[in-house]
């Protein structure tokens, strides 16, 4: 990429290249020859042509990340070196920030201001907080009541990691991926997803000059139905890791059950954030906000269903809608951009159907609820969009838009809101406005989601355990909650006699 260039510069530079795959340390065109686009979301243009992975691919990196894992290259190198190459990852990230910032936002729409503020420190930090784990995953000795023994754990990697990540944060969830697997000594196949490959694939390049050894990681960019079900599939694959869709979650644990990988799914969401009248209005309108306009709603956390109380809900739409309206949409990559576009032609027609839908079933737009232009070379632009005349049976208020659109609801009954708030299929996020501490905490204590958030919204710390409850998906990412997801007990008993 060329530094600071301009958007027409980085595109027309981007153009020129072909993306290959990284398969046992090494830059390969895909078995098959083939290539796909990825295409910048707010021109439309093609960005680069990047190798497309498929079935055979797949083998060939499962097997590279298989030699990797029983040649001892990861596993057995010592955990205070592990750290360290983790930890020099980190640091060419930060080093090359402003590149992937603006890789990430031509590729994915997203405002450079977020890129910039947002999924790259996050990532650095991310990978920084795991490296400091490699050296501290640790067993137990346990008292058992069987004289003359000792008994004691050893905690293992899992083997070879699959792993499948979605388009809308590209470079952190790569992160999020990577970073604790291979703090627990795995080694792995990443497939990024199809819509926007390109930064990790540079976090590929990145990693091969840290020095990692060959095979530890393998990035195979290709399309769900191709390269991620051959992943999921594979026999020789130890554990899946997927974020995404709970349709396509659901098609990875059957394709999983052949050889009983180890699997854990961060899902969709339809998240309530619920607006009390004791809340301070004004911050609450602006985390209403951020909770669904931030990264276009293409967010599994997106606050998109606002329960506000009666005696506030008439203020408080009022000033959503004036906010919402006065964001300002444009390309990601120009610096005073509060909303890029969404990612894909693809995402635009479900957005806009839902959209349609909202107002057919009797919804009432307040503001948007359009797309800007009719022209895809013009990008894939959606306005932000607030539906206010929303019932909990809408299709709206029901399904996961993963998009810019909310639909704001009243409530009365301040007894009876987490029981409304917790009818849906999903349980991944919920935020809460209250300056009321007793109703807080009971509010945390009855919300069937994996994080709650008070007086604040889509907070992240690489710390702190994400993942959700019911069709959200199970197990944690992040903290140590995630080290449970990529290792293995192993029990010794020595017979001491
Ligand atoms: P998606 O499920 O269609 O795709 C996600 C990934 O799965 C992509 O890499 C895709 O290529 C791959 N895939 C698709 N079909 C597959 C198959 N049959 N077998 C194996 N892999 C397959 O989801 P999307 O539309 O790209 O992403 C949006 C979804 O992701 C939303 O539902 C959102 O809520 C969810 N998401 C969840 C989290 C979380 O942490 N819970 C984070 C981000 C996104």
């Amino acid at each position: 990429m060329v530094e600071h260039a301009t958007e027409k510069e980085q595109t027309a530079f981007l153009q020129q290249q072909s993306m290959k795959m990284l398969i046992g340390g090494q830059w390969v065109e895909a078995a098959s020859g083939k290539t796909f686009d990825t295409i910048n979301p707010s021109t439309g243009q093609v960005l680069a042509r990047v190798a497309e992975g498929e079935a055979e691919d797949i083998d060939r990196a499962v097997a590279a990340a298989r030699r990797a894992f029983e040649q001892g290259a990861w596993p057995k190198l010592s955990p205070a070196k592990r750290a360290h190459l983790l930890l020099k990852l980190a640091d060419l990230i930060e080093r090359n920030a402003e590149e992937l910032a603006e890789l990430e936002t031509l590729d994915n729409g997203k405002p450079i201001k977020y890129s910039r503020a947002a999924d790259v420190p996050l990532t650095v930090e991310h990978f920084r907080y795991f490296a400091g784990w490699a050296t501290k995953i640790e067993g137990e000795t346990i008292p058992v009541s069987v004289p003359n023994m000792l008994t004691y754990t050893l905690r293992e990697p899992l083997g070879v990691v699959g792993q499948i990540i979605p388009w809308n944060f590209p470079l952190q969830m790569a992160a999020w991926k990577l970073a604790p697997a291979l703090a627990c000594g795995n080694t792995l196949v990443l497939k990024p997803a199809e819509q926007t490959p390109l930064t990790a694939l540079r976090l590929g390049e990145l990693i091969c000059e840290a020095g990692f050894p060959e095979g530890v990681v393998n990035i195979v960019p290709g399309f769900g139905e191709t390269a991620g079900a051959a992943l999921a599939a594979h026999p020789d694959v130890d554990k899946i890791a997927f974020t995404g869709s709970t349709e396509v979650g659901k098609k990875i644990v059957q394709a999983s059950a052949g050889n009983l990988k180890k699997v854990t799914l961060e899902l969709g969401g339809k998240s309530p954030n619920i607006i009390f009248p004791d809340a301070d209005l004004k911050y609450a309108v602006r985390g209403a906000l951020n909770a669904i306009f931030f990264n276009q709603g293409e967010v599994c956390t997106a606050g998109s269903r606002l329960f506000v109380h009666k005696s506030v809900y008439d203020e408080v739409l009022g000033n959503l809608t004036s906010m919402s309206s006065k964001m300002k949409l444009g390309p990601g990559i120009d610096p005073g951009t509060d909303m890029g576009p969404v990612v894909s032609q693809q995402q635009l027609e479900r957005v806009t159907n839902y959209i349609a839908t909202g107002k057919q079933e009797g919804a009432r737009v307040t503001t948007g609820g359009n797309r800007v232009g009719n022209d895809l070379a013009a990008g894939y632009f959606v306005q932000p969009t607030v539906f206010d005349q929303v019932s909990d049976q809408m299709t709206i208020a029901r399904e996961e838009i993963f998009g810019p659109v909310v639909v704001a609801m009243p409530f009365e009954e301040v007894e009876e809101i987490a029981a409304r708030a917790n009818q849906s299929a999903y349980g991944l996020a919920a935020g809460v406005w209250t300056n009321d501490i007793k109703k807080a905490h009971k509010m945390v204590a009855a919300l069937k989601a994996g994080v709650v958030w008070v007086n604040t919204y889509n907070q992240f710390d690489a710390a702190a355990p994400f993942g959700g409850y019911k069709q959200s998906g199970y197990g944690r990412e992040m903290g140590h909650a995630v080290l449970d997801a990529y290792t293995q007990v192993k029990t010794a008993w020595i017979n001491l006699r």
